[in-house]
């Protein structure tokens, strides 16, 4: 049996960070079963045929330049008593310090049909492959179900490749968990533009077939038919914790992962769970919460890496800032829905319309954001982008100013920078404006 200061189980974002972060300070081995970590952001672009696949395949090297050793398996059981570990090959590991980052893995709809060939879900390598051989087999239509930022990114692709793509939501419209319903209304039409059929406020019933689904029942009767050549169904609807090799065992596991505090410390001693496979709560209403993002991850295993060499940090909680892109739109949110907010804030929404350089520069595009924002204090509790440049950078800043305390009527004093290629007149910025539109509607 081999011995490890620390072992890691997981070598995604989470596992990577780790080993980066702790960059030989410990004795650490990192256990991931498949043949490359994972680029998957960039997964849908392969699809697109706008990326080669290597370039998503990250380097083993990531971890293994830290001096750590990588163990090609996975973990079956953990004796949490014996400090041992035991994989899928029969070998045993002992660590002094556990770490659990083994993510989360794509579900499939409870509903009949799902083990006909032409239906997966989307993340892992096999996952790209077998969608790649669909593509390229004589396959002409692809239903994704899930409108959530993989599904509009695995619509598009498809849509992309030559597919005629379905893309169908049980909720009323696209991005339901990050923006809200009129801030995507403009994206919808733009991937109808595209071609894509949107089959919005519509169930999966089921998926029929002998072999290969050949059809796809939604749940008013409709029906989308790919006749006997087939056709592809994409799973897209959500995330669940890889938590199995632990489920007997003493460990505390929520609905949404591995119970952890602020230091990413299980309810037992020496394990830590980080990212995906975690269960924690939103930093603005400390309510627990989904939080399936890398850039969840990442901070969450640098905190924990940081903390082993020494540190006292605390995690604070999900903001769930995230981005995509809907054809030429870019999108994204952050914090809470107006909807959500609206359950149990007192809320004044703000929004604001301008251009991304000045509207006289030939290339200026429109952008929007809206901002939501709670009555009784000003604090900001959420908001929203949409524009035809990158967003993640005003997301990121509206991130910013609910993470660190920053309210609607401090925003008013933002001192912000302006260029013609890169904002609008310096007359106005678009979230002080946002701020101000909220505040107007106080008086
Ligand atoms: C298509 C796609 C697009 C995405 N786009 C974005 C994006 O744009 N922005 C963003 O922030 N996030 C995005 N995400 C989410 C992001 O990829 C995840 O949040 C992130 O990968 C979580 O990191 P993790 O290390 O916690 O888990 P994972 O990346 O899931 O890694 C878990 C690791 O644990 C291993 N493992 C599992 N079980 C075991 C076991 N029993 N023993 C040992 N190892 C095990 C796995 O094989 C894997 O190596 C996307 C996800 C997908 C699928």
């Amino acid at each position: 049996m081999t011995d490890y200061e620390v072992l890691v189980l997981g070598g995604g974002p989470a596992g990577i960070t780790i080993a980066k972060t702790l960059d030989g300070a410990k004795d650490l081995a990192v256990m991931r079963p498949e043949n490359h970590s994972m680029v998957y952001c960039a997964m849908p672009y392969v699809i697109e045929d706008l990326l080669p696949m290597e370039k998503t395949l990250k380097e083993d090297s990531l971890v293994t330049d830290t001096g750590a050793d990588l163990i090609r398996d996975y973990a079956v059981d953990v004796d949490f008593d014996e400090q041992v570990v035991t994989t899928g090959a029969g070998d045993k590991y002992g660590y002094e310090e556990l770490i659990i980052a083994t993510g989360a893995s794509p579900v499939l709809a409870p509903v009949g049909g799902t083990d006909l060939d032409g239906v997966t879900t989307f993340k892992h390598e096999e996952d790209l492959n077998r969608i790649l051989n669909q593509v390229d087999s004589e396959v002409e239509e692809a239903v994704v179900v899930g409108a959530g930022a993989i599904g509009i990114e695995m619509s598009q692709a498809l849509n992309e490749a030559g597919l005629e793509t379905h893309l169908v939501d049980m909720e009323d419209s696209i991005l339901p968990h990050l923006l809200d319903a009129e801030m995507v209304a403009e994206g919808e039409e733009q991937l109808e533009d595209l071609g894509i059929n949107l089959h919005l406020g519509a169930q999966i019933d089921s998926l029929n077939g002998t072999e290969k689904v050949e059809q796809v029942k939604l749940a008013d009767d409709e029906t989308i038919d790919f006749g006997p050549q087939g056709g592809l169904v994409v799973f897209a609807i959500g995330m669940q914790p890889n938590v199995e090799f632990v489920e007997n065992s003493d460990l505390e596991i929520g609905q949404l992962g591995i119970k952890v505090n602020s230091k990413m410390e299980t309810n037992l001693d020496n394990v830590y769970a980080v990212g995906d496979c975690v269960e924690y709560k939103s930093a603005i209403t400390d309510e627990v919460t989904g939080g399936n993002l890398a850039t969840n991850a990442v901070p969450m295993g640098r905190l924990l890496a940081q903390n082993l060499l020494g540190a006292d940090r605390e995690y604070e909680g999900f903001y769930n800032g995230c981005a995509t892109k809907v054809n030429d739109l870019f999108v994204g949110g952050t914090g809470l829905l107006e909807k959500e907010a609206a359950k149990d804030y007192d809320i004044v929404v703000g929004k604001a319309e301008f251009t991304t350089a000045f509207p006289i520069m030939p290339f200026a595009k429109p952008v929007k954001a809206k901002l939501i924002i709670n009555r009784d204090n000003l604090e900001i509790l959420g908001g929203q982008i949409v524009s035809g440049e990158p967003a993640t950078d005003k997301i990121d800043k509206i991130t910013m100013a609910i993470q660190y305390g920053i309210d609607a009527e401090e925003l008013l004093d933002f001192s912000y920078s302006s260029q013609p290629y890169q904002s609008f007149f310096p007359a106005h910025n678009l979230l002080v404006k946002a701020a101000e539109n909220a505040l107007s509607k106080l008086t």
